[in-house]
């Protein structure tokens, strides 16, 4: 992955790796299907070689016999002795000519002991060999002293090449002569060369000192694959071997890995071939052939490198192809992957969010809680302190009112004395009776004034509602003087679930607020009513006074007062009484002109109802 990673540092890096690696592969490709050409060729080659060395071979096979054949022929045995007839001479030279003429080879000759040739094929032609000078021929010498012998040479009458077969013949009178069979290689030579030029092999023959001897390009005769020692240039010379021939060097210079040669000798263009060569049978000599390495070598290269080069490019490509889809998904990965991050980031961030707000909002509920509950409490205490409040306002309307009752009883009391020493005993004890009745109501109102100051009890007692309200109606007597009161009870009275004392609380409160609100009002007048609707019991109380003031349902509110000596608590408290138990009260305009307040209770159950459950409260 790493080494994936690093490789397209410079852009133009992969591209000079893919060319390096294009050539590399075209010039590899291109050396081993050469090698692979040339290994075909030369196995042809070879085949041809063989083909040419047997080719050869039979060549000099043909004439190879002659010279033991004639050796032993009576007639050439004859001429080698000394003054042979001159008849026999025709003759001999006659059948040599035939035989030369049937055998193919170029002439054949019969030398004498002292060296000079006696007969020939030749005869009589111009440049017959009779009666030149052979003893300086190693041929010759060579089949005197071992009866057989052979040589590559020039002709001396001649000049043409060509190879002396000798052989030794016993003549007449213990006298020695030798026969000499020359052939020469003219046809297989022309042979050569055809082929040679028709693009075939170039084909040549040497000796063991390298020299050529025969070969398909006429140019090469004589000439030499190493360098030949002066010495032994100088025993060539003497035995006029090839004349004077300068033994030059052959124009074969070593080419491609060593293997091959080139060919030329700077007039026509050098040309690459390959060289092999295999030993004659029978021979010394060596048999070469320089086969053409042609165009189809040079095609089969070229062939290879094209195909290499294309096959690596388009590798590479297609590598290219590979990493580039690699790196560009490795880019949308990471794309995605930084993508999700920042998701994950916002999830985060907003969750973070959420849980501050949430935990805000628990403040906020806790903080309501609490600020709920302190206002239940100091609810709780208002509706004390009012009611301490509304003690001492009661206490010094009580005083009033216990006042009044009592000055009145003095006086009965006082009347009651009199009348009893006047001895009018019915009128003192009317007096009297009257003083019972008003102690009785002071009973009352002190028994009212407790009720004031009792803290919500929690009692749940069936209550009459018209009861209720009379007993309020008692605890206000002194003020009803003057008031046109309406009362509407209804008989026998619905019946709800509380504390008398504290209904009478909430009445009593009402019935006042009316009083204060009628105060100075022309033809005063109240109106209280009970009825039934539905589940609950309702009581109104009206009246035709200056109405509710401005924002009506703040009268409710604690310390709301319009009174000068007012405490703003009576209202307030008077809610709470009415809520404890299950009910409602609601302020709003009166047909009357002034205030309708309305208390709204649920029903005690109807068992409940008509029982005089609490005998005090009962109407
Ligand atoms: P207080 O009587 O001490 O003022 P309340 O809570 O009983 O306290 O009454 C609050 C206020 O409601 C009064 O000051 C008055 O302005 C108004 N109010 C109560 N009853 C009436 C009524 N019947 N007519 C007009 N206004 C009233």
């Amino acid at each position: 992955m790493t080494g994936w990673r690093a490789w397209p540092r410079s852009p133009a890096l992969p591209w000079l790796l893919s060319l390096a690696l294009v050539l590399a592969a075209a010039l590899l490709a291109g050396r081993y299907a050469e090698r692979a050409a040339l290994a075909d060729l030369r196995r042809s080659a070879s085949a041809t070689l063989a083909l040419h060395v047997a080719a050869f071979r039979t060549e000099m096979q043909k004439q190879g016999s002659l010279p033991l054949a004639l050796a032993s022929d009576p007639e050439i045995t004859a001429v080698v002795g000394p003054s042979p007839d001159p008849a026999l001479l025709a003759r001999v030279n006659d059948r040599l000519a035939e035989i030369a003429r049937a055998s193919g080879a170029a002439v054949i000759y019969v030398i004498r002991q002292d060296g000079t040739a006696v007969a020939a094929s030749n005869a009589g032609e111009p440049g017959s060999f009779v009666g030149a000078m052979y003893a300086f021929r190693p041929y010759f010498q060579q089949a005197l002293d071992e009866g057989a012998g052979r040589q590559f040479a020039l002709g001396t009458v001649s000049g043409r090449p060509g190879l002396y077969l000798s052989r030794r013949v016993a003549g007449p009178g213990g006298r020695t002569g030798v026969v000499v069979v020359k052939v020469e290689f003219d046809g297989i030579e022309a042979a050569w060369r055809k082929g040679s030029e028709k693009g075939g092999e170039a084909v040549m023959v040497t000796d063991p000192r390298g020299i050529v001897l025969v070969a398909s390009e006429p140019a090469w005769r004589f000439g030499t694959l190493r360098p030949v020692p002066e010495e032994e240039r100088r025993l060539i010379r003497e035995r006029l071997e090839f004349g004077d021939a300068p033994l030059k060097p052959l124009p074969l210079h070593p080419a491609g890995d060593g293997t091959l040669r080139r060919v030329g000798n700077g007039a026509e263009p050098a040309r690459l071939a390959l060289p092999l060569d295999a030993a004659i049978p029978g021979t010394t000599w060596q048999l070469h052939t320089l086969t053409r390495v042609g165009v189809a070598v040079a095609r089969e290269r070229i062939q290879a490198q094209v195909i290499a080069g294309l096959a690596v490019g388009l590798a590479c490509l297609g590598l290219a192809e590979i990493v580039g889809r690699r790196r560009r998904l490795r880019a949308s990965l990471a794309e995605a992957a930084a993508r999700r991050t920042e998701l994950e980031e916002r999830v985060r961030a907003r969750t973070q969010a959420l849980t501050e707000a949430n935990r805000q909002l628990k403040a906020e509920i806790a903080e309501r809680q609490r600020a709920e509950a302190e206002r239940q409490r100091l609810g709780r205490e208002l509706a004390h302190a009012g009611r301490l409040a509304a003690l001492g306002q009661f206490a010094a309307s009580m005083a009033h009112e216990i006042n009044q009752p009592l000055a009145a009883i003095r006086s009965y009391a006082d009347n009651a004395g009199i009348l009893i020493q006047r001895e009018r005993f019915p009128e003192a004890t009317e007096n009297l009776a009257a003083v019972g009745r008003l102690t009785e109501r002071i009973a009352g109102l002190t028994r009212q004034l407790k009720g004031f100051a009792r803290k919500a009890s929690g009692r749940r007692d069936p209550v009459a509602l018209a009861g209720v309200v009379r007993a309020s109606l008692e605890v206000v007597e002194g003020r009803l003087d003057g008031i046109d009161l309406a009362l509407a009870l209804p008989e026998p009275s619905p019946y709800v679930l509380g504390d008398g004392p504290r209904l009478e609380q909430v009445v009593v409160n009402l019935v006042q607020n009316a009083l204060d609100a009628v105060a100075g009002v022309n033809e005063p007048r109240i109106a209280m009513t009970v009825r039934v609707m539905g589940e609950r019991a309702v009581l109104e109380v009206g009246d035709n006074g200056g109405g509710l003031p401005e924002g009506g349902a703040q009268v409710f509110d604690a310390f709301f007062t319009t009174k000068a000596s007012g405490l703003g608590l009576g209202l307030a408290i008077s809610r709470g009484i009415v809520e404890d138990y299950g009910g409602t009260l609601s302020a709003g305009a009166s047909p009357e002109g002034g205030a309708l307040f309305r208390v709204e209770l649920p029903l005690a159950p109807a068992a409940a109802q008509g029982a005089d459950a609490v005998p005090g409260a009962a109407a």
